[in-house]
């Protein structure tokens, strides 16, 4: 598929960000092109169409996925936020970082039984998104997969995080 291959060579690596000895993806380039961004938008979907009432994306670069998959698929979203940034959360997850703990949070939108769909940009050890399943759960949503624009394969992250598709993998 052209248009994927011209998306992932718009993908630009930075050595040593944010911190040194990390290669950092950014995918700012690929989001700034029409026709890749359409191209891995509906690549995202592609493995889970028809299977999901929501998108739950994770703050902050998957809500930039996390609109256009909704928005592309006809569903609703659910916004997966750090700590602090809602009114009223309903539920709460810690999680580890390398250096440290994060929090998730998010609102009850999701009725018992909602088929969700998690998103985010990238997959590195899967921390993140093993988090947002268990908040989706904890709030009765059923979480039918996980789509990512990319994997960080040497990560592992695949192993911690089940059912994920990603449109590219590094
Ligand atoms: P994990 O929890 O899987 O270790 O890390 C995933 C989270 O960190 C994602 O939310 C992602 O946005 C961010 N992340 C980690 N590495 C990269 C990277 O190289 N590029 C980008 N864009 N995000 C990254």
């Amino acid at each position: 598929n052209e248009a994927l291959a011209r998306a992932e060579s718009l993908i630009r690596t930075i050595p040593d960000y944010p911190e040194p000895g990390i290669l950092f993806r950014d995918i700012t380039p690929l989001l700034a092109d029409g026709a890749a961004l359409t191209a891995v938008i509906d690549a995202m979907i592609e493995p889970f169409a028809g299977t999901f009432d929501v998108v739950a994306g994770v703050e902050a670069r998957g809500f930039l996925l996390a609109g256009a998959v909704a928005m592309r698929a006809d569903v609703g979203l659910v916004p997966i936020r750090k700590a602090g940034k809602l009114p009223r959360p309903a539920a709460s997850v810690d999680y580890a970082l390398e250096y440290g703990t994060a929090t998730i949070e998010a609102h009850d939108d999701i009725a018992d039984g909602t088929r969700v769909l998690l998103v985010d940009d990238v997959l590195a050890t899967g921390g993140t998104l093993v988090a947002a399943h268990e908040l989706v759960g904890a709030l009765g949503g059923v979480v039918v997969g996980t789509a990512v624009l990319m994997e960080l394969e040497a990560l592992g992250g695949r192993a911690a995080v089940g059912d994920v598709c990603s449109v590219f993998t590094a």
